[in-house]
């Protein structure tokens, strides 16, 4: 069996005698080829090069596409920002019912951002077949969050939720066109980063009424496609795991959380991803640090069902190598101790 079958099946909850080892690492892979970082983050060709190289050096697993803004840039560009700038992104452009009437249609096929996401999936097909890719992608209610500006979204979430539904409804469509065109070029799993919409930032209550829905949706359609999808619970999510876990996730990448609690009470329906807090121990901890912390992750995981190992959020650029030479090694020293 291939690297790539033994991660799908991780991912839909078979183990198959290996625990992956998928960190974060796209800033990571650009730091580490040594070229200028905004050079290689806005060429696909030198980013997958990148990837790819880092990839084989280190032997860990998973391919990653650089995230896509692409949505908000294509259907905000060019809009008045909260500055009163011109904006570029499409960040801060939707601050009244008004703005939605002005946004630009969405083509995906004429999006330069995906144009250069399908580039460097195609290098990454050609040079490293048995890998899966993963591309980031966030979900609609954080999407809305960061076209309306993330301080006027929470305002607008008390005092007009409405408006805010409706702003995530706009963008929905686009997003799950983007998808679509993403798997077609050949990736084989979304990765979901939900910070904004955490319990560090709002109540259990408003993201059920507000954001819970419209990721429902979302991770239906992505499904769809054929594609797995691992939801990043960035932030607090303890307060609101039930809601997550049940919204057709393949994966939970987690973070700030009780690890064996999550284990025990999802990790039977759900392959659980993490928990390697990314900068106390993958940046600042000893090697040893991350051996132990690593290897004490997969052993709780694998207790309960499947795993990957990863730190519990992007992995820093600065990170040192004899790091991530220990998180490998203590994924396979964890395998053999269960002896399957
Ligand atoms: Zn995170």
């Amino acid at each position: 069996m291939g690297k790539k079958e033994q991660i799908l099946l991780t991912l839909d909850g078979k183990y198959t005698g290996y625990i992956p080892v998928i960190p974060v690492a796209n800033t990571f892979a650009a730091r580490w080829s040594g070229k200028p970082m905004g050079e290689v983050m806005s060429n696909s060709e030198l980013y997958a090069q990148a990837v790819i190289d880092c990839r084989k050096h280190f032997d860990y697993d998973g391919l990653w596409v650089n995230g896509f803004g692409g949505v908000a840039a294509a259907l905000g560009q060019g809009l008045t920002d909260k500055f009163g700038q011109e904006s570029l992104t499409g960040e801060g452009v939707i601050l009244t019912r008004e703005s939605l009437e002005q946004l630009h249609e969405f083509r995906a096929d004429q999006d330069l951002n995906l144009d250069g996401m399908i580039n460097a999936i195609r290098m990454m097909k050609e040079q490293e077949p048995d890998q899966p890719i993963f591309t980031v992608v966030s979900s609609p209610a954080s999407t809305a969050a960061v076209m309306m500006d993330v301080g006027n979204f929470y305002i607008s979430m008390i005092k007009d939720p409405e408006f805010v539904k409706e702003v995530i409804r706009r963008i929905t469509e686009p997003l799950v066109e983007s998808v679509k065109m993403l798997a077609r070029a050949g990736v084989d799993v979304i990765w979901n980063p939900m910070p904004t919409l955490s319990g560090t930032c709002i109540s259990r209550k408003l993201y059920e009424q507000i954001c819970r829905e419209s990721n429902m949706y979302f991770n239906e359609q992505v499904r769809k496609c054929g594609l797995r999808l691992v939801a990043h619970a960035c932030g607090k999510w303890d307060d609101r795991f039930d809601l997550l876990f049940g919204e057709g996730n393949d994966g939970v990448h987690v973070s700030e959380c009780n690890f064996q609690e999550v284990c025990q009470m999802y990790g039977k329906d759900t392959c659980i991803m993490g928990d390697i807090p990314s900068v106390p121990i993958m940046l600042f901890g000893t090697p040893e640090e991350v051996y132990q912390t690593a290897f004490g992750n997969c052993m709780e995981a694998l207790s309960y069902g499947t795993f990957i190992l990863s730190p519990d959020c992007g992995m820093p650029p600065d990170v040192p190598y004899e790091n991530i030479e220990e998180m490998c090694r203590a994924a396979r020293d964890a395998v053999e101790k269960i002896g399957k």
